[in-house]
């Protein structure tokens, strides 16, 4: 009787999932471990080499300015593999506070279809912009828009040659490999003068209506210590915009659970905040047209070398960009593989009235679907405590659970242990959250 019921146990399990949902993927651990800290040494020596990348582009010489350094990134991405369809993305603006003249801003752009649902997308993005902020003399400081579109030299290394580094190497190992969703992978311009370039993918994203399912934006990753010799300590900053269980939310949990779990040494910090005080980057255009965007920073900023001649090469640490660049790497790769995010009924309490009732859909079903798990946690628990294994179901009930004091989430999980995000049952958001009375409007978290 006993083995009986074993072996029916052990039947269930392998109907489920031939491979556990944590198990490391052989395919991921081989991504992580092809990042090459030479190829990121390389990248971030030639983009320094640009002398600048302001994007006003007053700069424009052979091998120098951002014409030149966007045209080496696309001409890198185009070596990689004939499979990554290769596009300057440009967007028209006019002449403001921080652009000199009327000029295009353009973004360049590297797509690698995927072979089951290439219509959803997962994008990891960086600015390849740089700028060197020039002041008029006197007090208080006036931003001389003029003198920093013309000065020759901004190198950018950390600010964000690093993050630009991180997306090259990550298009070049991951080229290699074909995936279920499509990998984008896109350089962005204009971010120093107000996200210009991600803002103009983003808004171009939503009329497009595009299934664009999560967006990594990565910038500053090149220091772990600070100007005042505070050390990162092992970890990396992922910002997330709330509520609590915003889309965006969900995915700098799921990085955390992913990458923590191929690269135990790298700590994924969930900041549970939109970004970093009174300063912006280019996963808020995304946010702002209703994507799941997250930003992905150094603890350690060195803000003294940040937006001048100082942010160059001899002070990054390659080791620690390259550490960044495996975790975002494996999340990415995880996310592509994985089935599409369930979408979730409200609640219930069942017929009984005193059990929680979760109930779920999946449109059009991944063939390699093996089922689903339920998460729960406590309503002020920063991170999913329980998991249920419940199989190819699209209802589950947890007995004598109260739908009051807890959050219910569902995600979906594929043959071969890849996992969805997860889609956690919440009240509908009645107006956008604007901050408190009196404090600067916050952009609407979707
Ligand atoms: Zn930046």
């Amino acid at each position: 009787m006993t083995k009986l019921l074993l072996s029916a146990s052990l039947l269930a399990a392998a109907v489920f999932a031939q491979q556990s949902p944590n198990a490391l993927h052989p395919a991921m651990k081989k991504i992580a471990a092809e990042v090459s800290e030479d190829r990121i040494t390389s990248t971030l020596r030639k983009l320094e080499s640009f002398g600048t990348r302001d994007t006003n582009g007053v700069i424009e010489t052979p091998g120098h300015g951002i014409k030149a350094a966007r045209e080496w990134i696309a001409a890198q991405f185009r070596s990689y593999s004939p499979r990554l369809e290769v596009r300057f993305d440009p967007h028209a603006v006019k002449k403001s506070a921080r652009i000199v003249k009327d000029i295009d801003v353009v973004n360049v752009v590297a797509v690698l279809k995927g072979r089951t649902q290439p219509d959803v997308e997962v994008l990891v993005g960086a600015h390849y912009d740089s700028m060197n902020m020039i002041f008029k003399s006197g007090t208080p400081r006036v931003f001389d828009a003029d003198a920093t579109a013309s000065a020759s030299i901004a190198p950018g290394v950390s600010d964000n040659g690093s993050g630009t580094a991180l997306v090259l190497e990550l298009a070049r190992v991951m080229s290699q490999y074909e995936f279920d969703k499509t990998i984008v992978f896109v350089a962005f311009a204009g971010e120093e003068q107000g996200l210009l370039g991600a803002g103009g993918y983003a808004e171009a994203a939503e009329k497009s209506k595009e299934k664009l399912e999560a967006v990594i934006n990565v910038d500053v990753i090149g220091n772990d210590v600070t100007g005042n010799g505070i050390q990162a300590g092992g970890r990396v900053n992922v910002y997330s915009g709330d509520p609590m269980d915003s889309s965006s939310r969900s995915l700098a949990r799921y990085m955390r659970e992913v990458a923590e779990r191929y690269q135990p040494d790298l700590r994924i910090n969930t900041v549970f905040r939109q970004d970093r005080f009174g300063r912006g980057g280019d996963h808020t255009p995304f946010l702002n047209h209703g994507f799941a965007a997250v930003r992905v920073t150094t603890p350690t900023e060195q803000l003294e070398f940040q937006h001048n001649e100082k942010d160059t090469f001899d002070r990054v640490s390659v080791p620690y960009i390259a550490s960044v660049t495996r975790s975002v790497g494996v999340s990415l790769g995880s996310l592509a593989m994985a089935p599409k995010p369930p979408s979730v009924s409200p609640l219930s309490r069942g017929d009984g009235r005193y059990d929680a009732v979760m109930k779920w859909k999946n449109e059009d079903l991944e063939p390699d679907l093996a089922g689903y798990s339920v998460v729960m946690r406590s309503t002020t628990a920063p991170f999913w405590e329980r998991e249920f294994y419940v199989g190819k179901t699209e209802q589950f009930t947890l007995k004598n659970v109260s739908i009051d004091e807890v959050v219910l989430g569902v995600r979906a999980i594929d043959n071969e242990g890849f996992a969805s995000l997860v889609t956690a049952w919440t009240l509908p958001v009645r107006r956008n959250f604007t901050g408190a009375p009196g404090a600067p409007a916050a952009t609407p978290a979707p």
